[in-house]
């Protein structure tokens, strides 16, 4: 079997298929993270709040009621059972639903509630008896924009006459027609085309325009620039909303250009620390030697689950095959995977069904699953050339002692590994 092996000079030999390295796709992140966030994140933050006009007074609700929102629209929200609104919710809502609208940029981590709000903004301000789009929101990928459209379906259930259209590609609609849909929701290049080269939308018509997943929408090439131009086609009096994951300076810069006078709410991500755990260094000859200690941490220690991080897709398969072998109740997640594919191995890992997750760097990031023990990386995490891939390390294991519990790490590493375990021990001081 050949393995790749890393030369000093950081060049790798005996590449094949399998030897590839997950690289962190945005927009599949996002949609995994929507796929496995069936409740809200918790976050312990405050809420920050930046008025476009100070000297307003601030208003947030504690719940739904106070926000005068149409019957019809309160029993879809209840029916999904939402009992009050979310952190970032209660100082959202009522800016989106003001009169006159007002305009916004929010920023906090996927699962705390962002769509949930702009949906319901969405869903009170669309006049159903009119048969024209009046809504419009863009997602980075086809299948963001499903999901944006099933809480528009949900939340809209008892909202009988309001209905979605998603302008993607592969949907062709002849030029000219008629769209009698309130509420559009599409990917910025087609949102482009069905505006003004098939004349599908009047966009002097449209009163609230979400720009959903900024983040990841600036990561695509084109997409800004999309953006921008049917953001200058829109009436002023139409609202804009834009929303994003992460924050930074480069998401502002675009944020700031693209959405005018805007209020501007964020809530802080809970930081990633290595105080509470337990970090230790297994020195192993090779690859077999770095199993037997895996089986020995396992033979005197009781875990509950454990992550284990591998740097190749390879190096992962390897791993689950022996752990399998072993009796060890294991499942693997790697970058061949589809996205739906992915939730349900983190679902099954979440509900403890598998007690070992083997994955590469796929899942290095923002993937939430709070009961791991312990964190084990099979291979230190590299950038290219040897260099320890410090931001990758503090994903990996900070994840372990979430919420003051303590967690405990182990890095299995062969002698060539040494130094790099060294420089990421200066760097965390740990
Ligand atoms: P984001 O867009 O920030 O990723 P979502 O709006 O998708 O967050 O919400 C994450 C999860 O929490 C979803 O499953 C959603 O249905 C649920 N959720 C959203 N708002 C509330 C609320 N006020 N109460 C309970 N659950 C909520």
């Amino acid at each position: 079997k050949s393995t790749a092996v890393r030369n000093i000079d950081g060049s790798i030999n005996n590449i094949n298929e399998d030897d590839e390295e997950d690289v962190v796709d945005l927009a599949a992140n996002s949609l995994l993270n929507k796929l496995i966030h069936q409740s809200l994140v918790e976050s312990s933050h405050r809420v920050e709040v930046l008025q476009k006009d100070p000297s307003s007074p601030l208003y947030s609700v504690k719940t739904f009621e106070e926000l005068r929102l149409k019957e019809e629209l309160l029993k879809g929200i209840y029916a999904m059972g939402f009992n009050r609104p979310s952190k970032i919710q209660e100082m959202a809502l009522p800016m989106m639903l003001a009169h006159p609208p007002q305009n916004l940029i929010a920023q906090s981590q996927s699962g705390t509630g962002k769509t949930a709000a702009f949906v319901l903004a969405m869903l009170s301000r669309v006049n159903a008896l009119e048969l024209f789009p009046q809504c419009l929101c863009l997602a980075p990928t086809y299948e963001l924009a499903l999901q944006t459209g099933r809480v528009v379906e949900q939340m809209g259930k008892f909202c009988v006459d309001v209905q979605v259209m998603y302008a993607i590609r592969g949907n062709r609609i002849p030029r000219g027609t008629d769209i009698t849909k309130q509420i559009i929701i599409g990917t910025p290049g087609t949102v482009l085309d069905w505006c003004f080269k098939l004349k599908l939308i009047d966009l002097t018509k449209i009163r609230v325009f979400v720009l959903d997943e900024a983040d990841v929408m600036i990561d695509t090439q084109g997409f800004s620039d999309h953006s921008i131009r049917i953001q200058r086609a829109l009436p002023s009096e139409c609202q804009m909303l834009l929303f994003s994951a992460t924050f930074e300076d480069s998401v502002w810069h675009f944020a700031e250009r693209i959405i005018p006078d805007p209020n501007v709410i964020k809530l802080r991500k809970e930081e990633l620390t290595l105080n509470n755990i337990r970090q230790y260094y297994v020195l192993c000859e090779h690859r077999k030697d770095k199993y037997q200690a895996l089986c020995n941490i396992y033979g005197s220690i009781t875990i509950g689950q454990a992550i284990i991080f591998c740097q190749t897709r390879r190096n992962a398969k390897w791993l689950t095959v022996e752990m399998i072998q072993d009796g060890h109740q294991v499942s693997l997640l790697s970058g061949e995977l589809t996205v739906e594919q992915r939730a349900s191995i983190i679902q099954r890992f979440r509900d403890g069904k598998e007690k070992v997750l083997i994955t590469t760097n796929v899942c290095a990031r923002g993937i939430d699953v709070k009961q791991v023990t312990i964190v084990v990386n099979f291979d230190l995490p590299v950038k290219q050339g040897e260099e320890p891939d410090y931001e990758t390390y503090l994903h990996r294991i900070g994840r372990t002692g979430r919420f003051g519990k303590k967690g405990l790490a182990f890095n299995m590493i062969e002698v060539d590994e040494l130094p790099s375990l060294m420089k990421i021990q200066d760097h965390f001081s740990k």
